[in-house]
């Protein structure tokens, strides 16, 4: 019944969980790290490929642009005044052919041009810069063709190296990357298109400087994602590594915590069986202290001494044991307490004169110093009972001598009860214990007056204090918030001793002692 196992979260296979989603993060985060990389990677491809194919643009422009003009040029400044001087064109005569060649030279004159032919329709070359191809045939490029039809051809690069052997045959010889353009030669000035083709122009450029400058280009976008690419992982990897760390201290710490809640479940649950029993053993506990009280009463008058004695030690026996009873019923089952308007110098008063029998007997002098009433809201017998447990304290620490000294003040808004005893004080060794419930030095002792108190004045919104003042003895200080407003005390209400309570709530069943029953 008492004994029902709750399931907590995270409970069992809750570090398998941690487990599982570290490992997923980690496998999360490599995954996002390789998309970088690929990404990045094909970024600069893209990027540096757009960039070679706009200086190749240009280039092609240009060459096109410098084949038309040397059409233009051939034809205004050779072919006419050729025609015109020796009524046809034929190139293997020298002075024909140093004409065009001076033409050519004059056009092509600082361009990067390496080489330059005209081919004439039987595939031959009717020119070239260098004189020595002249009339050879078998030069032409394979498809040439359809420039001999008119049709202007994409300009194409002639590559003697490729992209992966530059680094190593760096530096690039001229020459190793050229662009090639077929030009048909027209018969007109502007070559519209119209007038008939009379052979085709090959003109080689040298591009190798242009082309190393674009692969340069290309390889640093290259290096310099894959640069960013790298800091990127390094980074990525330190903030795995340390959450890797982070999470690895709070699995730990969620470890610890769950064992400490299983713990304090079984407490509570121990708790709950030990306090039903408590509630079952104080009804017969009660009848056994009557009955013994009673057969004591009838022992008395028979005058046998032994069977009184023996009745007395039963009765003083089970009032101690109800009063540990009831002390740990009051611990294990708080009530909540009420909200009444309370004055603190009345219950202190109530409380004085139900214990002053006591005191007297025991030569203890009460000096009391109130500056007037104090009004809390609370629950009048609740703090009856803590105060009451204090002064209590104060009497035994005293054993049969002393003076306890009871001031009432406000400090700071608040109410403060400081109940100063002359005994010896709280032993420093263990101050910081005398809270913890059964934690008592009396061989009678129960162990739960200060825990009931802290735990009553805790309930209204108070504290308590516990200290060894330099004039000597035990100080305990009970401090309470104030009420609001502080009622006014109607005349004859009064809050002197001789008003208090005979029927104390200490008198009703709360932390008796023996001398006091
Ligand atoms: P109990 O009185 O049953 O021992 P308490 O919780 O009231 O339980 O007190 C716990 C312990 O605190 C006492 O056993 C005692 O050692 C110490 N103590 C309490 N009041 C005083 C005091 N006025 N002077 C010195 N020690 C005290």
């Amino acid at each position: 019944m008492f004994g029902r196992k709750k399931e907590t979260p995270g409970q069992g296979n809750g570090s398998d969980e941690h487990g599982l989603s570290l490992s997923y993060a980690r496998t999360l985060s490599w995954l996002s790290l390789l998309v970088v990389l690929l990404t990045s990677l094909g970024l600069s491809f893209f990027i540096s490929n757009q960039a070679r194919q706009t200086l190749m643009e240009r280039q092609e422009g240009f060459a096109l642009l410098l084949a038309q003009n040397l059409n233009n040029q051939i034809f205004q400044r050779f072919a006419v005044p050729t025609i015109l001087t020796y009524g046809h064109i034929a190139l293997r005569q020298e002075q024909q052919y140093e004409r065009l060649d001076s033409v050519v030279r004059s056009v092509i004159e600082g361009l990067p041009v390496a080489r330059l032919r005209v081919y004439d329709f039987s595939r031959v070359v009717a020119y070239s810069t260098d004189a020595k191809e002249i009339g050879r045939k078998g030069l032409a490029p394979l498809n040439i063709g359809p420039a001999f039809q008119g049709e202007l051809l994409k300009p194409e690069i002639i590559a003697r190296v490729k992209v992966w052997q530059v680094p190593l045959l760096w530096p690039l010889e001229p020459g190793s990357y050229r662009l090639r353009v077929l030009y048909p030669l027209r018969g007109d000035a502007y070559s519209t298109g119209s007038s008939p083709v009379l052979g085709v122009l090959e003109l080689t450029q040298d591009i190798t400087a242009d082309y190393v400058q674009v692969l340069i280009f290309q390889a640093a976008i290259v290096v310099m994602c894959l640069l960013s690419s790298v800091i990127m992982f390094t980074l990525l990897l330190i903030i795995i590594h340390r959450a890797e760390r982070v999470l690895k201290w709070r699995m730990q710490k969620n470890i610890q915590l769950e064992k400490e809640l299983q713990s304090t479940e079984r407490l509570v649950s121990m708790g709950r069986v030990v306090a039903s029993i408590a509630h079952e053993i104080r009804n017969p506990l009660g009848i056994i202290r009557s009955t013994a009280e009673l057969l004591q009463r009838r022992a008395a008058s028979s005058s046998d001494k032994g069977t009184t004695r023996l009745l007395q030690a039963i009765y003083d026996e089970s009032l101690r044991l109800s009063q540990t009873v009831n002390d740990f019923l009051d611990y294990a089952r708080p009530r909540q307490p009420r909200q009444d308007p309370v004055d603190l110098e009345l219950v202190i008063n109530q409380i004085l004169a139900f214990v002053e029998g006591d005191f007297a007997r025991d030569h203890i002098v009460i000096e009391k110093h109130f500056q007037g009433p104090l009004w809390v809201l609370g629950d009048k017998d609740l703090l009856y009972r803590a105060l009451y447990n204090v002064f209590v304290n104060g009497r035994q620490a005293m054993k049969n001598e002393g003076t306890l000294d009871i001031r009432a003040s406000v400090r700071e808004e608040k109410a403060v009860i400081a109940v100063t005893d002359s005994g010896p004080g709280f032993d420093p060794d263990i101050i910081d214990k005398l809270f913890e419930p059964f934690f008592t030095t009396k061989e009678a002792g129960t162990g739960l007056g200060l825990p009931i108190v802290r735990s009553i004045i805790e309930s209204h919104g108070g504290s308590v204090r516990l200290m060894n003042p330099e004039s000597g003895g035990a100080r305990v200080e009970v401090i309470l918030p104030l009420a609001p407003q502080q009622p006014i005390v109607e005349n004859g209400s009064g809050t002197g001793a001789g008003n208090a309570d005979a029927e104390s709530p200490a008198a009703q069943g709360g932390r008796d002692e023996h001398s006091a029953a």
